[in-house]
């Protein structure tokens, strides 16, 4: 019988493969197809030298195609080496002083193997709310510092016991090296309070935290990346008195469900979205709303729904025993961030919470949870931070420099990027308060010491007033380079494909400091990384009030339509704006009517707010963006028309131009056009109108590759819309891993101000 030839491979994997249960899953692969050698964390990755048949060699690179549920395999790379004899398959000690980018994973969802052993009265940690293992648990925010172990972690305070111990230690078992493994002899333990922050001593604190829960009582829940306040949410009366309580008026709070069957009986799931949600990240998923029994004032005037399943065991624990969908919203008053300490927990929440559910594991860095929304079939990230942070996105062509980007203003995330790997730091908010600020100076300077990244240049937006510019320019010892906030919203896009440009760039957005130092916000340009020409931007309109006109988007509806009749005031509309006071009307008209009276704003996002509170009558907007949600969804899938409009040909910027869709639409309405048709014929409009611009720019431009990106491309209508506009000439790229809006800014500003400072001025023609 002939022998089959002994051979040798090493194999270098890259990605996130250091503390999700990978070299133990290598071992056990490994000894079951017979192979010998190592497996060792690296520098940055994994290296595996194995030894067997070629057929057993394959096998294993073969199941590489499977990892376990929390890795992300970013590149394997073979390479043959000389064959040596091995007893077994081992795993090898880490390699010392290696990179540390790779050391610390995001917080994996609890996995089903964790889940099952909660549940089962027999198991040893049979309702025990800290239980983890190899492929789940917290990661990210228990970390004190690297190389990521138990010592550097939240959990270092506690000894396992030799039971623990034994699991921690043997690489056959599940919680081999899991740095946060716990059970109840060693481990956390929960504690409840009440609302003046008293001690109740009680058996059961999720039992009666549960029960708190069924009386209609609010509880703070404290979980992985802050606390949660809950409350039931199928009664109308706890939603009221939780939105009262945080000052909270309008905007949705997210539903957790126990598992995949309780969240279609609230919402309507693909497959897509049914995957999303029980996805290792476990974000917040938007959905359909079915009519259900939850509370209508979870989610007031609007179809979507968003839910998350469990992705603690405690939070596995308490939906069991609430047995019912629970309200699970970031704990915080209206602006400020998350709360994620206790002590801080007890006193800022001191009046919203009736009960509080705390545990003594630490959580060093917090973090929100992420939220994904569907787009032409695709999960979108719309906020990117608990699950995904840290983990990076992958850069085609490699930095030349590490860099901070800071981001801009309204949901803040910066992104610290070296060499081929950009990482968002988590949700930070709005920069409007000194406790966001706070939390953002912190959190950039704990990302620079986990990933180890020294930035030598700071990238900020080009609006010398928002907070992260001053941020910015307040570091010493780094360069700063000013980066215009449409240019970095197209270069991020421009970032996830793998795009080197030059791009035509579709960049919508409610607003923006632009160049010439107006508001920019219905932009179409043609970018490299490094510089980027304006070749169309929507007609300007002015803003009446500034900042009030956001609020009360009735102003710009009211500029809009003054704009298309040629100053008049046509009859209709002073029915249209029954709920504005006579007085702010009439005085709005007065400024409309002086010249230069008003600052301009050109973004998409105002023409969706003034449409809305035209048509759909409304006189105010409850939190940024609402009204063109609803617009958007006042919107007739099934309508396929479009009004006028025109796109002037101007040398070098063409305008687009949407008084003729102004003036169609109201001619529509008083021929007793249907709302959702004019919403429709509106979003195909706007559709219509892009995909004319982009027409123009490829004329004299070359038909280049097509981004789209902002704030407006969280709309699936407009994004799907926008695509299929300009297909097939043009492939449209969509944002999928990295947010369409300012969340996703960062990145944008990390790559164009690396490629300006590199001098990298391609021309954009
Ligand atoms: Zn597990
Ligand atoms: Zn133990
Ligand atoms: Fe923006």
């Amino acid at each position: 019988m002939a022998v089959a030839q002994l051979a040798g491979r090493r194999i270098h994997i890259r990605g996130t493969v250091q503390g999700v249960g990978f070299r133990p899953w290598v071992y056990r692969t490994a000894r079951a197809i017979g192979v010998t050698g190592t497996v060792r964390n690296d520098a940055d990755g994994v290296t595996i030298d194995a030894f067997g048949t070629d057929s057993e060699l394959q096998q294993l690179l073969d199941a590489l195609h499977d990892p376990p549920p929390a890795a992300r395999i970013l590149s394997v790379a073979v390479q043959e080496i000389e064959p040596r004899h091995a007893d077994r398959f081992e795993i090898a000690a880490s390699e010392r002083g290696g990179d540390r980018t790779v050391s610390i994973p995001p917080d994996l969802a609890v996995c089903p193997d964790c889940v099952a052993e909660i549940f089962d009265p027999s198991n040893r940690r049979y309702r025990y709310p800290f239980t983890n293992c190899t492929n789940c648990g917290p990661r990210f925010t228990i970390a004190l510092d690297i190389p990521y172990d138990r010592a550097a972690t939240t959990m270092g305070s506690f000894a396992m016991c030799d039971a623990c111990r034994r699991e921690y230690d043997d690489p056959l078992d599940r919680r081999f090296h899991a740095q946060p493994n716990a059970c109840p002899v060693c481990g956390p333990q929960l504690s409840l309070r009440a609302a003046d922050g008293a001690r109740l001593h009680v058996d059961d604190a999720i039992a009666r935290a549960a029960g708190a829960l069924k009386d209609g009582l609010i509880v703070a829940v404290k979980g992985i990346g802050g606390f949660h306040l809950a409350c039931d949410a199928r009664s109308d009366a706890a939603v009221r008195r939780l939105r009262a309580r945080k000052r909270r008026d309008e905007k949705p709070f997210a539903v957790m469900v126990r598992d995949l069957a309780a969240a279609e009986s609230i919402a309507v799931l693909g497959r897509e979205e049914r995957a999303l949600l029980t996805a290792v990240e476990r974000p917040i998923v938007l959905v359909p709303k079915r009519r259900s029994a939850l509370a209508p004032s979870i989610a007031p005037r609007n179809r979507m729904l968003g839910i998350l399943l469990p992705y603690s065991p405690l939070h596995y624990l308490l939906l069991a025993d609430a047995n019912r969908p629970l309200v699970m919203t970031s704990a915080n008053l209206s602006d400020e961030p998350i709360c994620y300490r206790d002590e801080d927990a007890l006193q800022r929440l001191a009046d919203i919470a009736d009960l509080f559910l705390l545990h003594d594991r630490a959580i060093e860095t917090r973090c929100d949870d992420s939220v994904v929304t569907m787009i032409a079939g695709r999960g979108t990230v719309i906020r990117r931070s608990r699950g995904y942070v840290p983990r990076p996105v992958p850069l085609r062509a490699a930095l030349a420099r590490p860099v901070l980007g800071c981001g801009a203003l309204l949901k803040n995330t910066f992104c610290l990027a070296q060499s081929d790997r950009a990482y968002f730091g988590p949700h930070i908010g709005d920069l409007e308060n000194v406790e966001t600020f706070e939390s953002y100076t912190s959190a950039i300077t704990r990302m620079e010491r986990f990933l180890d990244i020294a930035p030598t240049i700071v990238a900020h937006d080009l609006h010398p007033d928002y907070m992260s510019t001053l941020y910015a320019r307040g570091r010493s010892g780094t360069a700063t380079v000013a980066v215009q906030h449409h240019h970095a919203h197209v270069v991020s896009a421009m970032a996830e494909h793998g795009l080197e440009g030059p791009v035509i760039g579709i960049a919508y957005d409610g607003t923006g400091f632009g160049t010439d130092g107006t508001m920019w916000g219905g932009e179409i340009l043609v970018a490299t990384a490094a510089s980027f020409e304006r070749a169309a931007s929507f007609r300007p309109i002015p803003l009446v009030g500034g900042d009030a006109a956001i609020r009360e988007p009735w102003r710009i509806a009211l500029a809009l339509v003054m704009d298309a009749f040629d100053g008049e005031i046509p009859d209709a509309l002073h029915a249209m704006c029954a709920g504005v006071p006579e007085a702010a009307f009439t005085n709005v008209v007065r400024l409309l009517r002086a010249p230069a009276a008003a600052p301009k704003a050109r973004g998409v996002g105002r023409y969706f707010d003034a449409f809305a509170a035209l048509f759909l009558g409304r006189v105010r907007s409850a939190f940024e963006g609402q009204l063109a949600l609803e617009w958007n969804q006042a919107a007739d899938p099934s309508v396929r028309r479009t009004y006028r409009f025109t796109v002037t040909a101007d040398e070098p910027c063409a305008e687009i131009d949407m008084r003729e869709t102004v003036r169609d639409a109201l001619v529509d309405l008083a021929r007793g056009a249907a709302i959702p048709t004019i919403a429709a014929a509106f979003h195909n409009t706007i559709a219509a109108a892009t995909a004319a611009a982009v027409r123009v720019t490829a004329a004299r431009h070359g038909r280049l590759p097509v981004v789209a990106s902002g704030g407006c491309f969280q709309n699936a209508r407009l994004a799907e819309s926008v695509r299929a506009a300009l297909a097939p000439d043009f492939r449209v790229h969509l944002h999928e891993q990295v947010p369409p809006g300012d969340g996703g800014i960062a990145l944008g500003q990390v790559v164009a101000a690396d490629a300006i400072v590199e001098g990298r001025f391609e021309p954009c023609v």
